[in-house]
């Protein structure tokens, strides 16, 4: 066996005396696509942000081929060939493709004069060395976030990086953008490049690790080579004793109301959604099944009063309501489980506790007062009944793993008076584990005669709780399927790419 390029041993941290790494070893080798897989939480992102200098190590030793390495920050790991492109994403959408390249790292001529010549020719190199059709003078707001993942790799291998870390590289990008995502790996592969890759999507670390190690609450509990591996069995180290990898159908526990609660008819909006009608009842969860753009976000945030129509009606039992504003949809009962949370749905600076009773703050007063304790008990009780990891209700929200943001955005809809939660994509970048919780409050919220849309590009989430499936092509919708019809997640699947 080859020397590895890198060497974590023994690796251990602790966060305000929590230990979140326990004696973790982890090696990478040039040319091989190295998957780190665990739950939420358990430790992936600490370990690789060690690896990178971003966090220091309370114990354990680094090493490169040449003998021991010891980083202080990003910049001496980065410095030494190795770079990582955050889950975060950091560019600067005012900036061009080339500033932002080379933002922190600038090309000089002579000792203090920026060279934007020989920068923009350098990114241009490293964009075409990853046949990247982009301009290095776009501005990076106005690129997609599949562009903008680009640029963060050519910035990351601007200093000829020998070590990439990607962590949860494909979790915004459309199924095109991941194709070329994984053509641009095999590129770096062929140029020996070693690369780190963090991912809970089964399907991708199949498709292009060589190696996946698996942490679980902080430990190595598996270190496999991919070949002939199935997706039970790492799913298996992941959960550890808890069994089960697959969802199964949740039906409701009572009968539909006749009567529709949501009503809509010829809605129309901008370019995204044609003629589109539907309802919901009572006590179910329907859901809008479709490819990439179309339509099901737009469908949504219409009913959200983020979007306009430009026709159509809305009925809420029975009685015709306009949104134009979420405040308006929240007032009219609708909850919105936003696709990008770290944007939408929380506020990131804030404490998991302020993020859960915002927008119940008046239920949170005795008298004109807030009263702590009854915030307090309130977080206690969205904390236990949604088992979200946490170590204090009092902890910053973004620092909690993404499956446990996700249950605060959802604990903190089901705490207010809303009767129709819209849920857009709520699972990703979630680990089983927490899908298949997250899953069950949904049915336990329409069980309490409350309504759900779900929207998923996971078929067999959406087969687990939707009573009825619409099927959507371009903004249109195309068929619809109840869910005694449909057999299997194929018969969906071949629904949608028809
Ligand atoms: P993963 O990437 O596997 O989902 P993380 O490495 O992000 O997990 O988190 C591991 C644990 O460490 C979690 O419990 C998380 O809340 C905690 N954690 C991560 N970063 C910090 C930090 N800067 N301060 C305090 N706790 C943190
Ligand atoms: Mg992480």
């Amino acid at each position: 066996m080859n020397k590895p390029i890198i060497r974590l041993e023994d690796i251990s941290k602790s966060f305000f005396g929590v230990p979140v790494l326990k004696n973790v070893d982890f090696e990478a080798h040039s040319g091989e696509v190295h998957a780190l897989v665990g739950g939420n939480g358990a430790g992936k992102s600490t370990l690789m942000k060690i690896l990178t200098g971003v966090y220091g190590k309370d114990g354990g030793r680094i090493f490169l081929e040449d003998g021991e390495a010891v980083f202080h920050n990003y910049k001496d790991a980065f410095l030494r060939g190795i770079a990582m492109i955050f889950q975060e994403m950091s560019s600067v959408p005012t900036l061009t493709v080339t500033e932002n390249i080379f933002l922190n790292n600038e090309l000089l001529k002579g000792k203090c004069f920026l060279d934007g010549k020989s920068m923009r020719k350098r990114a241009g190199e490293l964009l075409d060395r990853l046949g990247v059709d982009i301009s290095p003078d776009a501005v990076v707001g106005d690129l997609s976030v599949g562009e903008k993942q680009m640029v963060e790799i050519v910035k990351a291998l601007s200093s000829d990086a020998k070590i990439l870390v990607m962590d949860e590289p494909t979790a915004s990008l459309s199924a095109n953008e991941v194709d070329k995502l994984f053509e641009i790996i095999e590129n770096l592969k062929r140029q020996k490049i070693a690369i780190i890759y963090i991912s809970h999507r089964m399907n991708e670390i199949l498709a292009i690790a060589d190696k996946v190690t698996v942490l679980r609450d902080g430990q190595v509990v598996a270190e496999l080579i991919s070949r002939d591996l199935k997706v039970e069995t790492i799913i298996g180290h992941m959960m550890g004793n808890e069994t089960g990898t697959s969802f199964e159908w949740i039906p409701p526990k009572r009968a539909f109301s006749k009567e529709a609660v949501l009503k809509v008819e010829g809605l129309e909006v901008a370019d995204a959604v044609r003629d589109v009608s539907f309802e919901l009842h009572r006590g179910e969860v329907i859901g809008f099944a479709g490819l990439m753009s179309s339509g099901r976000t737009e469908i949504l945030e219409t009913l959200f009063g983020i979007r306009r129509p430009s026709k159509g009606t809305i009925r809420i039992d029975g009685q015709e309501v306009t949104m134009r504003s979420a405040g308006q949809a929240v007032k009219a009962g609708f909850g919105l489980v936003p696709e990008d949370r770290r944007t939408q749905g929380l506020v990131l600076i804030h404490s998991l506790k302020k993020n859960l009773v915002l927008p119940i703050l008046k239920k949170m007063c005795t008298g004109l007062f807030l009263s702590p304790k009854k915030i307090n008990e309130t977080a206690q009780q969205s904390i236990s009944e949604l088992s979200v990891k946490t170590d204090s209700a009092d902890k910053i929200i973004s620092l909690l793993s993404g499956g446990n943001q996700q249950k605060i955005v959802i604990s903190k809809w089901l705490r207010s008076d809303m009767k129709i939660l819209l849920l857009d994509e709520p699972t990703a970048g979630v680990d089983i584990g927490s899908k298949k919780e997250l899953i069950a409050t949904v049915r336990k919220f329409t069980d309490q005669g409350n309504s759900a849309i779900f929207v998923s590009s996971e078929l067999q989430e959406m087969l687990a709780v939707c009573d009825r499936i619409y099927v959507l092509k371009r903004g249109k919708i195309i068929n619809e399927l109840r869910h005694e019809e449909i057999e299997s997640e194929e018969v969906l699947q071949n629904e949608i790419q028809k």
